[in-house]
């Protein structure tokens, strides 16, 4: 038997320790485009950029496990078709390696921003290490960084840019930050803390080109004539799924690859994990492609119980995390059909959460240094019983009590 994995980061290179994990002896051989074992790709954007972490820390696996546990790593290699007749993936080397089973695990790439200016030098995105060391390479006091979108990466960003004395203005589209991924409470949070710490923000931005100086980029231009100067742009506008190969086999997409509670994809030989799967989710009664690091983690583990014929892991919620300066986010469940909010704690004490409910149930919390508030709040979304909201507002009564 045989397993091919594409895609050789977080989630495929999980997926292969599961099998191995879960008793499966036959043969993996697990692709990557990077030159790299497979890494974590959480801290580039915090403590990499900072100085605070190196190449060992971010690795998942020292390369030699992959000897030991025998898993062929080809790293620097492209799959460039999948022959689903043939049960055979091409690669960019000419070779051609065959499967009973394979896991696309491509993820998402950075999403580009194409406009006048936008080819001048100077223009930094974060998806990978390299992308990583070239907007470290630029950070020094008095740097003039422009950030195109208040989300994760934008934040994370500024936040690690301003503690090594850049500047920094981040233009977002949308009326406040984190808009795709969070609530409004905790939107003018964290635009109230960037800004105690010095990062200028513009809000319903609409960027209609860049200004350049010797063809390097030196300003932001927007559709009303303003410009926002700088030295750099680092561009955050979000991920898109890579999920070429998939529609070319002829495998069902639909914002990415459609997936199965397996992590199984239209063809029942092909699983598919990860930033690019488009994916049930039974707590909520209805399909979603989420862009994080558990999810991957949730989705090898499918499909490689599966494939390996051991029983099927309990079903996850979702949840997210962000550190920015000295605050740990937590997100647990996404905030559907919410008719309630409920603030638990004071957002001025920098240790707070916001429950979202639905009918009285929790849908989501967004935990702010809490861990606890997090952690019961998975709890109450996993159980889907309904909480008293005053009770749940009440700091005087423990969480676990609620
Ligand atoms: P994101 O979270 O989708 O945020 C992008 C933001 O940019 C959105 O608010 C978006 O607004 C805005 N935007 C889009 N086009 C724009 C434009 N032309 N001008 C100004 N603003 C614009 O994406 P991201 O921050 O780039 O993150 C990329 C990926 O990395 C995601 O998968 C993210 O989950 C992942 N990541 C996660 C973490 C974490 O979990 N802590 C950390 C880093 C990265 P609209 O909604 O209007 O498009």
């Amino acid at each position: 038997m045989s397993v091919v994995i594409i895609g050789a980061g977080h989630g495929g290179g999980t997926a292969a320790a599961m099998l191995r994990q879960q008793g499966y002896d036959g043969s993996i051989v697990l692709i990557g485009e990077e030159p790299h074992p497979p890494y974590q790709r959480p801290p580039l954007s915090k403590g990499w950029l900072k100085g605070e972490v190196d190449a060992d820390a971010l690795t998942l696996r020292p390369r030699e496990w992959y000897g030991e546990a025998k898993v062929g790593l080809r790293t620097s290699t492209r799959v460039i078709r999948i022959d689903r007749d043939a049960k055979v993936v091409e690669l960019s080397t000419g070779d051609r390696v065959s499967y009973d089973h394979l896991i696309i695990a491509t993820g998402a790439r950075a999403r580009k921003l194409v406009l006048p200016g936008s080819d001048l030098a100077g223009f930094l995105e974060l998806r990978t290490i390299e992308d990583a060391e070239a907007i470290k390479a630029w950070f020094k006091p008095g740097f003039r960084l422009a950030i195109i979108g208040g989300g994760y990466v934008g934040l994370e960003v500024a936040a690690s840019a301003r503690a090594l004395g850049a500047e920094v203005d981040v233009l977002e589209r949308e009326d406040r930050l984190l808009a795709r991924v969070a609530g409004p409470v905790l939107s003018g949070f964290f635009r109230e803390v960037h800004e105690e710490h010095g990062v200028r923000f513009h809000f319903g931005c609409d960027i209609a080109g860049f200004e350049g100086l010797d063809g390097h980029v030196s300003g932001v231009r927007m559709a009303n004539g303003d410009v926002v100067g700088c030295d750099a742009v680092l561009v955050g506008i979000g991920a898109l799924p890579n999920d070429e190969l998939a529609r070319d086999a002829g495998l069902t997409c639909d914002n990415g690859v459609v997936v199965d509670a397996e992590a199984r994809t239209s063809d029942p030989a092909i699983f598919a994990i990860g930033d690019m799967t488009q994916r049930p989710m039974s707590i909520y009664d209805r399909s979603l492609r989420l862009e994080s690091v558990p999810n991957a983690l949730e989705q090898a583990r499918q499909a490689a119980a599966a494939i390996s014929g051991a029983n099927p892991p309990k079903p996850e919620t979702p949840w997210f995390w962000s550190d920015q300066y000295d605050l740990k986010l937590q997100i647990a469940g996404m905030p559907f059909d919410v008719d309630q909010v409920v603030v638990r704690g004071d957002p001025g004490s920098r240790r707070f959460s916001v429950f979202h409910l639905s009918g009285g149930t929790v849908q989501a919390v967004e935990a702010i240094n809490m861990p606890q508030d997090f952690m019961v709040g998975r709890m109450m979304l996993g159980a889907r019983r309904s909480v008293d909201p005053s009770r749940l507002a009440d700091t005087g009564i423990p969480i676990k009590e609620v």
